[in-house]
């Protein structure tokens, strides 16, 4: 008999395969494991709602489940909606390591350094998001979407580079 935290344990290595470097446990996309009668249901909730990745990640899923030998299936839950909150920090972390700028939480940086007031500061519509490679708040947004719908397309006005933000939701 395999135990719920095993089973979370396993799916929660399945990796988001457009940031192979994150896990659904990284992105909280992983709510949990429940049984109903002999079938176990593994509940995960899109980052994105019509993001593709969520049907590779629920495919990844039911392989894990099947290599674990559990009768289950994967059960999509909309309610509550994810939010970048559900991110953990070691997450936001991996995405920053990555190159993408992390989403801005509570825990993020403040959009400016101490020295820089607000006042003469460049008006951006997102304050927060900063250079994942030179840290800089200085970016502008190039296109609603990047690489895949899930990310937009930024750039840095400091050290020019183009980079990947997760969208916040
Ligand atoms: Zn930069």
């Amino acid at each position: 008999m395999v135990t719920d935290a095993a089973i979370l344990e396993a799916v929660g290595e399945v990796v988001d395969p457009e940031v192979p470097v994150l896990t659904i446990a990284d992105l909280g996309v992983l709510r949990g494991v429940r049984h109903e009668g002999d079938e176990v249901v593994v509940t995960i909730t899109p980052t994105y709602s019509g993001c593709p990745a969520m049907d590779l990640i629920r495919h990844e899923v039911e392989l894990t489940l099947q290599a674990l030998h559990v009768h289950g299936r994967v059960e999509t839950v909309l309610s509550p909606p994810w939010t970048t909150d559900w991110m953990t920090e070691a997450g936001k972390a991996k995405l920053t390591d990555y190159g993408i700028a992390p989403p801005p939480g509570t825990s993020a940086p403040a959009p400016f350094p101490p020295s820089q007031s607000r006042a003469n500061a460049p008006v951006l519509l997102q304050l927060s998001i900063r250079c994942p490679l030179c840290g800089s708040p200085n970016t502008s947004e190039l296109s609603r979407f990047g690489s895949t719908s899930c990310k937009s397309l930024w750039r840095c006005n400091s050290c020019r580079e183009p980079f990947d933000h997760f969208k916040a939701i």
